[in-house]
């Protein structure tokens, strides 16, 4: 930008301006250029390249001499004081950022097609790492929101899930129960009435409800008592565990509210307003209703 601001003021008539600079690699590649050495292909992936697009056409216009002078320099020569000024008023611009000008992007000397986001501005290079990006973020989301938000734990716990319930389940049993359980496979008759196994997708222990995993893990009558008895016995242990920590009850209750509220659609657990503890491997309640 400095290189710009430079040419743009030493417009006019007389004679060619001579400009400095301590950034070695700018002078050498606008002195090459000049030298129409291979000019496009140099430019196409460099970084910054619609700025050095913009200097070429300044100094098209009108003869330009660069010269390189060693940045940060005790020397005595003019070259070298004038760089030291200029280093000198530009860390003192940071301490008055508000006072600066913004400078123009140059949208004018971009390539014909640039990606561009309100968040990140102009993207002119890495476009590669970019695209990946925003497609692994687009795939994320639409598994997240799709697949009745299986696949949406983010919300409760941005790490991603360990790895442990299946490099060191008990049994090959439970891997392919968790498994089976993220991946939306578990045999629910609700999985095997849409693919043609069984005729009907309710509940095969009398409810009148389609038997979803969802219902199996937290509706279902049939299984009421086991989970109000582990969440009572998860209360317990729990609160023996914070006691053990020394911490307060006022300190203990949220965390004791999500222990009770574990197996339930609480919406302060769970904020989709649905429980799906069955999800979460290091719980490890899944195998306990699943038949073996
Ligand atoms: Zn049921």
């Amino acid at each position: 930008m400095a290189h710009v601001l430079a040419l743009v003021l030493s417009r006019g008539n007389g004679p060619a301006p001579l400009l400095y600079s301590d950034h070695q690699n700018s002078v050498d590649l606008i002195h090459d250029i000049l030298a129409q050495v291979s000019r496009d292909s140099r430019l196409r992936n460099m970084n910054g390249r619609s700025y050095y697009r913009w200097i070429l056409r300044l100094a098209q216009e009108r003869p330009t001499v660069m010269a390189y002078t060693r940045g940060h320099s005790a020397e005595l020569t003019v070259p070298a004081q004038m760089n030291r000024e200029a280093d000198y008023y530009a860390s003192g611009a940071q301490r008055h950022i508000e006072l600066v000008p913004v400078a123009p992007t140059p949208t004018f000397s971009m390539d014909e097609y640039t990606l561009y986001t309100a968040a990140d501005g102009w993207i002119e290079s890495n476009t590669r790492t970019f695209v990946d990006f925003f497609m692994s973020q687009h795939t994320a989301s639409n598994m997240a929101f799709g697949y009745r938000m299986r696949m949406l734990t983010g919300i409760y716990d941005t790490l991603p899930p360990p790895d442990y319930p299946y490099s060191r389940a008990l049994s090959a049993h439970s891997a392919v129960v968790q498994l089976y359980a993220r991946s939306g496979q578990l045999p629910t008759a609700e999985a095997l009435a849409s693919r043609g196994k069984l005729p009907s997708s309710l509940c095969r222990l009398g409810c009148n409800a389609v038997e979803s995993m969802q219902h199996i893990f937290v509706d279902c009558t049939h299984f009421s008592q086991w989970r109000i008895d582990t969440a009572s016995e998860l209360v317990a242990r729990t609160a023996v565990r914070l006691n053990e920590a020394g911490l307060s009850d006022e300190e203990q209750g949220s965390v004791l509210l999500a222990a009770k509220s574990l197996f339930s659609d609480n919406a302060v657990t769970w904020p989709l307003r649905m429980s799906q503890y069955f999800l979460f491997p290091s719980f490890g309640f899944i195998e306990v209703l699943v038949p073996k």
